[in-house]
């Protein structure tokens, strides 16, 4: 690779909004076999919403206002879509106190006296609570592509809640033009493997590895380049960054969290995954010259 000609495909790319860190990063993308995105934040917008609140035996207020004074102290989207809900219907939220996150799983602190535990089914099931009661209704909201949260007081289930976050408007297209440059596509997400399955098949993304924490994403990664890949991750979020490290190539939105940002190679300003099908085929073409 000539140093000028790589100049000039990286400051080509730049123009779609995809910036490359280092020459190296943009000849190891044109030989890339697969790439890995991340669900939320990555192809979804990350901004997710309440859709569901289902209780048992307590009021639908009263549950939104302990789930969200427990997330008020969370900077995870979920935790935000929550608490607008509770702002939104003007619930006023109670002082959280010994707050823990459950990093790829939930929260939990104690409000009001009592202890309020939120999270993924893994996460309260391995608290030892039967969630059997709220099975079919949480396989119909993930089998549509919402998030089930699971709500629980002093070790007693007592609501399901769901999120639904909007998958990207290029995120579709970019995955079709990424096929049919002949890359393979996976996903691999922290969230519900059914929620996680309706997505991928919306987007035309068949290999999924879901439920994972950040050290499983990174796993996966090096999973995949144990089989024989040439991986790109792409990926937004804290826990993306040891999957970014990881890969071949990184590749961060950078709308995304500064970890991640620091932890990629290439950085798509403006998130739109559209942009690493135009770098790909520069990066190609770069190449192409070259040899
Ligand atoms: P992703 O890979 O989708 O970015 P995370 O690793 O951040 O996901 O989280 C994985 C799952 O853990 C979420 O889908 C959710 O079920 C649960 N979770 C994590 N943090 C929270 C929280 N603050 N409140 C509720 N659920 C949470
Ligand atoms: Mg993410």
């Amino acid at each position: 690779a000539t140093p000028t000609s790589i100049m000039v495909g990286t400051g080509r790319a730049a123009e779609f909004g995809v910036l490359f860190r280092k020459g190296e990063s943009l000849q190891v993308l044109s030989s890339v076999s697969l790439i890995a995105f991340d669900k939320t934040g990555t192809l979804t917008e990350g901004r997710p919403r309440l859709t569901d609140l289902v209780t048992l035996g307590l009021a639908e207020a009263d549950a939104l206002r302990l789930a969200a004074s427990v997330e008020q102290m969370s900077e995870h989207p979920i935790a935000r879509a929550i608490v607008e809900a509770a702002q939104a219907r003007g619930l006023a939220l109670a002082k959280a106190l010994r707050f823990a996150a459950l990093p790829g799983l939930g929260a939990e602190a104690e409000v009001d006296g009592v202890m309020v535990t939120i999270g993924a089914d893994r996460a309260l099931a391995a608290r030892g609570l039967d969630l059997s009661g709220f099975a079919d209704q949480a396989q119909a909201m993930a089998a549509e592509g919402r998030t089930p949260i699971y709500l629980a007081v002093d070790g007693r289930l007592v609501a399901l809640l769901a999120v639904s976050d909007p998958v990207r408007p290029e995120a579709k297209q970019a995955v079709a033009a990424l096929r049919q440059a002949g890359l393979k596509l996976a996903m691999i997400t922290g969230d519900n493997r059914v929620t996680a399955d309706a997505i991928a098949r919306r987007l035309g993304i068949n290999h999924v590895v879901a439920e994972v924490l950040p050290s499983g994403k990174r796993d996966a990664v090096r999973a995949l380049k144990a089989g024989g890949e040439s991986v790109a991750f792409v990926g937004d979020g804290i826990n993306d960054a040891p999957a970014l490290s990881e890969a071949d190539v990184g590749i961060a939105v950078g709308t995304g969290t500064d970890v991640a940002i620091e932890s990629a190679d290439v950085v798509l300003v403006a998130g739109n995954p559209l942009g690493i099908a135009r770098a790909l085929t520069i990066s190609r073409a770069t190449l192409a010259n070259i040899r």
